[in-house]
Parts: structure tokens; C-alpha cells; sequence
């Protein structure tokens, strides 16, 4: 008998930013699979099994989960934020092309969640109300070469950039080279934003411009958005600016 496999983004962090769809699906399943700083996330259930993994091996992770779903059991394999960005349902569907033609045939459902651009946009006013861009810093899985032109690229379009995974400790170099090669093509007063562990009690969050963009002062748990020449900061007495994308194009 076939189960069920739900891929579920389960938002930035708080609990009443994740869809009321993904608390359904995690307290109807059978097993949570999942990186363990996440699988933690999900409240415990009696009777359900957890399946919590190192933050490596992701294709491994997305063919343990067919696997139970193929063996009858009601799956759910969580990510952080939204399910398809930058996370676990571009895997299991990569498993799935690849793998046992069965699992074509398994019952598979995405559901979204609040992307980490989105929350931290949200914190900060509307910089994203304009057209925008996601490049993930990570060079485990593209060649540095890649994203740098991605970055030039952008920057030629003219987007708002949100940068996903701008380093860790393996990864320690990647988002100093991406200030260096944005200072190269961008004014210095561009605004930066430095987004931490939006919606959760460790939530911090930096404004500043790409001159002055120290990128220590980011983590894995950073998101860093870069503004567009468009992106305006309005100044407010006693309380952190609002930064937003005019809808309307200026040129
Ligand atoms: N699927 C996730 C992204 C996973 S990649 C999503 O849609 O948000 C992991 C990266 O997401 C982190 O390195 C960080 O850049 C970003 N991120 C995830 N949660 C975050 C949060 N609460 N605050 C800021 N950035 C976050």
C-alpha cells in the first residue's frame, strides 16, 4: 500500500507564521523526516516517529522519505521557510526522477511556507515591492564562477537581491567576495540589510549601506538583502528606518 509524502516549509521560525495547512499535514503524520534543528520544530505527537538527520546528505534524506511512503507510511519532510526554496522539494523530486519508477506514482504533496525573504522584507518595510532576485551564496552545490555572474547579472537588471546561506563555517569567505564584487558595481550608499533569525527570540536585524557592510556580522542563520538603486530608506526619530522598492519604475 502507498502512503503519502508532504513536503512542508514550516515558515522562518515562529509559530503563527507557519500555514495552518503544515500544522494539519505534521499532526495527521506518521513520521517527521527532517535536519534535526528543524524536525525539533515540529511538536511532538504519541505514536509519531522522528527521523532527525545531520544537515548534510539532503538526497539521502529525500529517498528515506520516499522510501517510507512507498512502504505505506504518512510522511512529512520538513524544511524551513518555503518547502521549494533552496530546500528539500527540489531534492525529493530529483529522487524521485532518478529513482524507482514507482515513486512516480506516490501520492506527494508541497506545502509552502514563508520564505526567509518574506519575513525579513516584512520586518524592515516593502524592499521587495519591486522586481527581486534569490541567489544562494552556497558553493557546495554551484561553482563559485556561477555566482558571481549570477550577482553581476542581477545587479545589471537592476534587482533587489536576497541572499540565501551567506556563509558558515565551511564557508567562510563566500559573502566578504560577494560585498567586494557589489562595491564594484554598485554605489557605496546602497542599503544592506543584515536579517537574523527572523520571527524568533534570536531576531536581529542590521541596516546599513554596502560601504559600511561588515560581512562578520552575518551567519547561517542570516539573511542579507542588498538594495537596487531604486530601494529609498525613509529616517524615523527613535525607531529603525523604513526601507522600500518604489512599484513605479523610475526610468
Ligand atoms: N527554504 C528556506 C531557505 C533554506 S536555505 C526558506 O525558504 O527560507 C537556509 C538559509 O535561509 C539560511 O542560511 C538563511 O540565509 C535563510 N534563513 C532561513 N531561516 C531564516 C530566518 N528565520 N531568518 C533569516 N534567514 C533565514
Amino acid at each position: 500500500m502507498m502512503g503519502k509524502l508532504w513536503i512542508v516549509g514550516l515558515g522562518p521560525g515562529a509559530a503563527d507564521l507557519q500555514a495552518p495547512r503544515a500544522s494539519a499535514v505534521l499532526a495527521a503524520a506518521s513520521d517527521v523526516v527532517g535536519y534535526a534543528a528543524y524536525v525539533e520544530r515540529v511538536p511532538p505527537r504519541c505514536g509519531q516517529v522522528r527521523h532527525a538527520s545531520g544537515n548534510g546528505d539532503e538526497l539521502a534524506r529525500a529517498r528515506h522519505a520516499l522510501g517510507l511512503a512507498a512502504a505505506g507510511r504518512c510522511v512529512a519532510l520538513v524544511s524551513s521557510g518555503d518547502a521549494g526554496v533552496f530546500a528539500m522539494a527540489s531534492t525529493v523530486l530529483e529522487a524521485v526522477e532518478s529513482g524507482d519508477t514507482a515513486w512516480r506514482l506516490l501520492d506527494i504533496e508541497i506545502v509552502p511556507g514563508i520564505s526567509a525573504m518574506f519575513a525579513a522584507a516584512a520586518r524592515i518595510g516593502a524592499p521587495l515591492g519591486h522586481d527581486f532576485c534569490a541567489i544562494s551564496l552556497s558553493d557546495n552545490l554551484k561553482p563559485w564562477d556561477v555566482v558571481a555572474q549570477r550577482l553581476t547579472a542581477a545587479v545589471s537588471a537592476g534587482f533587489v537581491i536576497a541572499l540565501y546561506n551567506p556563509l558558515s563555517r565551511a564557508r567562510p569567505w563566500q559573502l566578504g567576495a560577494a560585498f567586494d564584487l557589489l562595491r564594484s558595481l554598485l554605489p557605496g550608499a546602497t542599503p544592506v540589510v543584515f536579517a537574523a533569525a527572523v520571527s524568533t527570540p534570536g531576531e536581529k536585524i542590521e541596516i546599513t549601506t554596502l560601504e559600511a557592510a561588515d560581512p562578520r556580522h552575518a551567519d547561517m542563520s542570516t539573511l542579507v538583502l542588498i538594495g537596487s538603486a531604486a530601494t529609498r530608506r525613509i529616517d524615523r526619530p527613535d525607531a529603525p528606518p523604513w526601507l522600500y522598492s518604489p512599484r513605479r519604475c523610475a526610468a
